[in-house]
């Protein structure tokens, strides 16, 4: 039950939780847009198709082309600004983590070149393995 328990908080924490947050505000976000689009335009072409009329907008004003621009422009600059400042904000992050991180030492050799033949030996050997030369 508790290698269960692991397993499973591996799998729900295995993405990385600032990517999954970022996509959530920028759906929410792209969601305004679409949601402006609709009650600013396209409900008011389908009215204006069934009835003759656009009807009213998402404020329950009669409909005006001006008034419908500046309300779909606000959603999108809105979008625009609040991408903008997640950018900025997951730039500052990444910048902060990576002042923690070294850059990782270089491994350790493991091989050595046999002075004789010039092949990769196990560094401890004593013997070279391919032309069989006593090694110092
Ligand atoms: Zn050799």
């Amino acid at each position: 039950m508790k290698k269960f328990l692991e397993d499973f908080k591996k799998f729900a924490l295995r993405g990385n939780v600032l990517d999954m947050a970022v996509g959530v505000i920028i759906g929410g976000a792209f969601t305004g847009i679409v949601t402006a689009l609709t009650a600013n335009f396209i409900n008011p072409l389908l009215s204006m198709i069934m009835t003759g009329t656009p009807g009213v907008d998402a404020n329950g004003v009669a409909w005006t082309a001006g008034a419908a621009v500046s309300a779909f422009l606000t959603t999108v600059i809105n979008f625009i600004i609040t991408a903008f400042v997640l950018f900025c904000l997951i730039r500052g992050m990444n910048k902060l983590m990576s002042i923690g991180k070294k850059p990782a030492a270089p491994a350790a050799p493991t091989t050595k070149k046999c002075p004789y033949c010039c092949s990769e030996i196990p560094i401890e050997a004593t013997r070279c393995g391919h032309c069989t030369s006593e090694l110092k």
